[in-house]
């Protein structure tokens, strides 16, 4: 599966330590990120992780035309509900294609722990578009 990594700054450390905790699932499949969350995630684990631009720079969007493309299963944003981010168009724009597309998107460790759990488990089934 080909698995995106974003994480807003304030969730960068929360992403790290999701990453750690299921490094073994993460490390079963093809990694992107956008380019600090990429960075930061590479060196704490040492997984293997292709890195598009940063977020604000573009790496959003680089993210989302993966995903119009048909080349991401799942996408894991750890969002920061409480900052205003200057590059907001292109968050909504990624959400929204996740929903055109329908691929799984987990905005918080929560959801993305079921997700891993889930993939760890061989019960990860994806949807098709109806
Ligand atoms: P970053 O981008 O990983 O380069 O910080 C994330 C974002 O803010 O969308």
């Amino acid at each position: 599966m080909k698995i995106a990594l974003i994480a807003h700054d304030k969730k960068k450390n929360e992403m790290i330590d999701f990453a750690v905790k299921y490094r073994d699932v993460l490390n079963e499949h093809e990694l992107y990120a956008t380019g600090t969350t990429g960075t930061l995630v590479m060196g704490e684990t040492g997984l293997n992780i292709t890195r598009m631009k940063s977020g604000p720079l573009g790496g959003d969007q680089q993210i989302g035309s993966m995903l119009a493309d048909g080349k991401l299963d799942l996408i894991v944003f750890l969002r920061d509900p409480l900052t205003a981010q200057p590059h907001e168009p292109d968050i909504s724009a990624l959400l929204r294609l996740c929903d055109v597309y329908c691929v799984p998107l987990a905005t918080n460790i929560a959801t993305a722990a079921i997700i891993m759990n889930a993939l760890k488990n061989g019960d990860f089934v994806k949807e098709k578009r109806s």
